[in-house]
């Protein structure tokens, strides 16, 4: 079925590349037939044209509508070329054999993100082009089909190799990522009409989503995984990442970056956040980078080996020389100055991630979770208190540095797995308690983990103060019972902050009061499991 592409039929929104492309089809003796606008391209530029209107015996009408939705358009495409019928057929209707579609769509998707009206984006729905590319995919036995400039030159390639034919091979690739387009493009129309409806959770979902990365494995290595970008979430984050450097990313290594990168999103000041396994591991605000980096490793420097860096800066020198002193996977950065680059450098396997920018934490968007058969949806957890949405429920309110930090551990306790306790003292975690089963076991753990990082600083003093003394404790969920609470006070916290809600407040309340804690309620809890 490999034969010389004879006429081609050129009907594209983005004419991004497209005249050396049409030239040096024309230059192979390929007839070229066009639309409109891009016939205009064609003619401007010298080459030989046939408009559509001229072989479909009807102008483009309908402001566009109607251009290529026609017999003598879709029965040169549609033909198989191996049956008598069908040849005869077109034979009988006086209509030529269309061996090659070079079309891309409309921009529904970046009209409805420019914000444009209801009549403008109804206005940007293909018609035409989709039905050209689906019968020129669908009869890709015979015919040519592509629908992204980056592809032109793999065809030309194919054709000088091919004596003016492409292969079948390149045929059934092109054949699939037109269809690729074409559902991606209908799945835009369709939220895009649910959201308009108002509908967050239209009936039925397609997702578009482009591979970024194929991953060597999953989260085993026996389990294969790859990496999809979803074309509508522009976030800065790891999917609109560049790697400037090191090994390969891999599924783990992403899922952790993401994590890190979102938890020092929330953060207007220079803030650090180190993760493993998808908590941090210290998470700190500083007065610059350098200064919250040693903050944020000082709280579990044991667990920071191995782990995965997250700024909210420019990554400058000073805080590269630090992090590069440290074992790290990878380093997440809106971006990177010149010479942190280069002192990165140094560390070949180090991956270095470049985002273009910080996420708003307030943001709207959705998160996917999969499970058997499904999967579920929710809006990302943008919640966030301030001071002024807090409830002072014991005798003694915050002083004003232990508000600062309450506020401060509370929102590094919705990066951490529930259940989650958090201490925190001048802006830096201290002790953190992630993903136990029992909150007041995480309590425990955190102080525990506190305690063990004071010996470190010491230097291995086994008696050297814990740095839970006089910090603030953050829960993610309400304490059921007292315990959690009491455990916290035992390790050293001063104060308090929590979603309140629980049966048993006033007996959490009267035991944060005999120990003269002073304790907040949110009101908001950011259960993270
Ligand atoms: P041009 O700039 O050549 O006038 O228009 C190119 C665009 O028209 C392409 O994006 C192509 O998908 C689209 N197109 C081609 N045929 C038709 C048609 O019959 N109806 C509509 N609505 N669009 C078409």
């Amino acid at each position: 079925f490999d034969r010389p592409i004879r006429r081609a039929l050129i009907s594209v929104y983005d004419k991004t590349g497209l005249l050396p492309f049409a030239r040096a089809l024309a230059e192979r003796g390929v007839v070229l037939i066009s639309t409109g606008g891009s016939s205009k391209a064609l003619a401007d530029a010298g080459l030989a044209v046939t408009d559509v209107a001229s072989v479909t015996g009807f102008p483009e009408m309908l402001d566009g509508r109607v251009k290529t939705l026609h017999p003598a358009i879709h029965g040169g495409i549609l033909a198989r070329r191996d049956l008598t019928a069908h040849r005869d057929a077109l034979a009988k209707h006086d209509i030529s054999e269309i061996d090659l579609v070079v079309c891309n769509l409309y921009p529904f998707e970046a009209t409805v993100a420019s914000g444009a009206s209801w009549e403008d984006c109804i206005e940007k729905i293909d018609i035409g082009g989709p039905s050209l590319i689906r019968g020129a995919a669908k009869n890709h036995d015979f015919v040519t089909v592509v629908t992204d400039p980056a592809d032109y030159e793999t065809v030309l390639a194919d054709l000088a190799a091919n004596g003016g034919a492409t292969t079948l091979k390149t045929r059934r690739k092109l054949a699939g990522m037109a269809y690729a387009r074409t559902s991606a493009y209908d799945a835009a129309i369709a939220a895009w009409m649910a959201e308009e409806r108002g509908e967050t959770f239209p009936e039925t979902l397609s997702i578009a989503g482009k591979r970024k990365q194929l991953l060597r494995y999953g989260e085993n290595p026996h389990q294969e995984a790859a990496f999809y970008a979803i074309a509508k979430d522009t976030r800065p984050g790891v999917a609109t990442a560049t790697q400037l450097q090191g090994k390969e990313l891999s599924y783990n290594n992403l899922n952790d970056t993401d994590a890190a990168f979102e938890a020092v999103a929330e953060f207007a000041e220079p803030a650090v956040a180190i993760i493993k396994h998808a908590n941090p591991c210290g998470v700190a605000l500083g007065t610059d980078l350098l200064d919250a980096y040693k903050k944020a490793l000082a709280c579990d420097p044991v667990s920071a080996f191995g782990g995965i860096i997250a700024v909210n800066r420019a990554l400058d020198a000073a805080t590269a020389e630090a992090v590069a002193a440290l074992f790290a996977e990878v380093v997440i950065a809106p971006a990177v100055d010149d010479e942190a680059r280069e002192i990165l450098a140094r560390k070949t396997q180090l991956r270095l991630l470049a985002t273009g920018g910080m996420p708003d934490p307030a943001a709207g968007g959705m998160t996917f979770r999969s499970l058997s058969g499904g999967f579920l949806m929710q809006n990302r957890d943008a919640g966030r208190v301030s001071e002024s949405s807090l409830q002072v429920v014991t005798k003694r309110a915050p002083t004003a540095a232990e508000m600062a930090d309450l506020l401060f551990a509370f929102r590094v306790a919705k990066h951490v797995k529930s259940n989650a306790i958090v201490y925190a003292k001048g802006g830096a975690t201290v002790g953190i308690g992630a993903g136990q089963m029992s909150r007041v076991d995480s309590s425990r753990i955190a102080a525990w983990k506190a305690a063990e990082a004071g010996v470190a600083a010491a230097g291995g003093d086994k008696g050297a103060k814990s740095p839970a003394i006089g910090s603030v404790v953050a829960s993610d969920a309400f304490f059921p019972f007292a315990d959690g609470l009491l455990a916290a006070a035992e390790a050293g916290a001063t104060a308090v902050i929590q979603p309140g809600g629980s049966k048993r407040d006033a007996e959490v309340i009267a035991a944060a009061d005999e120990k003269g804690l002073a304790m907040v309620f949110t009101g908001l809890r950011h259960f993270r499991h």
